[in-house]
């Protein structure tokens, strides 16, 4: 393990995601060794806060993931706090020169990541600062972690790219998407790449459909008032959804680097077929949870209208119009308070051509890769039933990875990965600025036939604690499909 060198300057360093996921990312790289003497944190935002009252927030966002408490406060001892309001320049001064005498208090040779943990409308103007005033660094790296929601379009979208790059250069800016960070998310490109009968199956000859399938139990919870504004499409399938179907779609990359990784996402991502407004019609559904099952509809949570058009559900059919790819569906679906809360893939494959058992029905290959809740591997398989006569049964292999309490513990959070990523520059779990383009494309295409009302869609449409829609099912029924994840 390296000693990782590093100066985190994070703006929104009060708020709910530096609390509950970047100080405890930060701790357990501390814990492993990733960070020892040379690193410190600044935390910015607009409270006036003091250096021990910031500490402590930092040890209680940590609490519980600790035996002895010196080893808390050492590592909250690397904390500093500065009050600052981002559109102050004088602001920036003053974190000037505190950024200086940490970097050489803690000797962290110029080595600066700026985290972004703020509302987006601000990310410009603070990277103006960080260039003007000279807090971007000579003597080490300059790199900056910005949040989602990147844009809520394509045009927004870049209007935001062209703001941070104006400081920043593409290999300097790191997107996050916290998928990206997942174990079996990762697992894919593993899988495919690394076993050859994945390899050699991947594509139009052998798999009839993908499923993709991001579903949470929750409700909107204290997001309403975002969430109003964003919907599912852009909430989940511009980033996470797509980021999942370029890593089961794309080619192999030439080579496992985070240049040839992002070529080949880019490249499935610009095959992705854009949709006219009829097709949109044929190939989206869109849903709202109404009450149901106890629990309240979308229309009656706090923050929201109470004839909000807010799609709080989204299922949807993907064509990747790749070499390999082309003709096979990629159905996606997401959606809050659905039945259960989990993040799953479906590759099912094609039938043999011709059943030489005549009298029995086959069933389809079927490699699900569970990511959430809980890490796993299965591949459904048809095979001979153990007995006299020769009749099938649907057998599966599965990997569940049988972790131990202390191993599961050990599974790095998907912020702590790419915080680590980030200072040690690998770039592929991130999403790259052509990536958002093509993906943002795709889902304005929907948005635009959505607010045309092509559907004329009657919300809400399905009960809290369900599967979605009905449409949502008889989107595949149409190709003769069904969603294999039906719990
Ligand atoms: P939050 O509202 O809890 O925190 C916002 C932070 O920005 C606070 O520290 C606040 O003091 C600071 N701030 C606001 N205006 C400021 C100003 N003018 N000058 C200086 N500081 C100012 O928000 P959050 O939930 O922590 O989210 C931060 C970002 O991360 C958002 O872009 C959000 O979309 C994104 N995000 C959050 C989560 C999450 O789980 N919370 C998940 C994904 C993405």
């Amino acid at each position: 393990k390296k000693n990782e060198k590093a100066l985190v300057i994070i703006f929104g360093g009060t708020g709910d995601l530096a609390q509950r996921k970047l100080y405890p990312s930060i701790f357990q790289l501390y814990k492993k060794g990733y960070l020892k003497e040379n690193f410190a944190v600044i935390g910015t935002a607009r409270r006036p806060w003091t250096d021990e009252y910031y500490r402590e927030v930092v040890k209680d966002s940590i609490d519980g993931m600790y035996d002895e408490q010196t080893v808390a406060t050492e590592f909250a001892s690397h904390f500093y706090y500065q009050s600052h309001n981002v559109t102050d320049t004088n602001h920036y001064k003053t974190l000037q020169a505190l950024a200086q005498s940490l970097d050489e208090k803690y000797q962290i040779g110029g080595n600066r990541l700026f985290y972004l943990a703020m509302s987006p409308r601000f990310f410009g103007t603070i990277c103006d600062h960080l260039k003007s005033q000279q807090i971007m660094t000579e003597t080490g790296y300059n790199r900056v972690i910005v949040e989602k929601p990147f844009g809520r379009d394509l045009a927004s979208a870049t209007e935001l790219n062209d703001e941070i790059s104006k400081s920043f250069p593409e290999e300097d800016v790191f997107r996050i998407d916290h998928y990206l960070g997942k174990e079996m998310v990762q697992n894919i490109a593993a899988l495919r790449f690394g076993n050859s009968i994945f390899n050699s199956m991947w594509n139009n000859r052998y798999i009839s459909n993908i499923q993709v399938t991001l579903s949470e139990a929750l409700g909107v919870e204290e997001r309403a008032g975002y969430y109003e504004t964003a919907g599912a499409l852009r909430d989940m399938i511009q980033n996470h959804v797509l980021q999942i179907v370029a890593l089961l779609t794309m080619s192999a990359p030439v080579s496992f680097t985070d240049t040839d990784i992002r070529n080949a996402k880019i490249n499935a991502l610009k095959c992705l077929k854009i949709y006219s407004p009829e097709e949109v019609k044929e190939n989206f559904v869109r849903g709202q949870y109404g009450p149901g099952n106890g629990l309240i509809g979308y229309r009656e949570e706090a923050q929201t209208a109470e004839d909000s058009m807010t799609e709080t559900f989204v299922a949807g059919k993907l064509m990747v119009n790749t070499m390999d790819m082309a003709g096979v569906p990629i159905y996606v679906r997401t959606g809050k308070r659905m039945k259960t809360k989990a993040t799953r893939i479906d590759v099912v494959f094609k039938q043999v051509p011709n059943n030489v058992f005549e009298d029995s029905d086959l069933r389809h290959d079927v490699l699900t890769i569970n990511v959430d809740p809980e890490p796993s591997l299965s591949l459904q398989l048809n095979s001979k039933t153990i007995g006299q006569g020769f009749d099938f049964d649907t057998h599966h292999l599965n990997l569940d990875y049988k972790l131990s309490p202390e191993q599961r513990a050990a599974i790095p959070e998907a912020y702590e990965k790419l915080i680590l990523d980030a200072m040690q520059c690998r770039a592929s779990n991130f999403a790259h600025w052509k990536e958002l383009q093509c993906s943002w494309k795709f889902v304005d295409a929907i948005r635009q036939a959505w607010d045309q009302n092509v559907d004329q869609v009657a919300f809400p449409n399905y009960d809290c604690a369900s599967m979605g829609p009905k449409a949502s099912d008889d989107l595949l029924a149409k190709d003769g499909n069904h969603w294999e994840f039906n719990c």
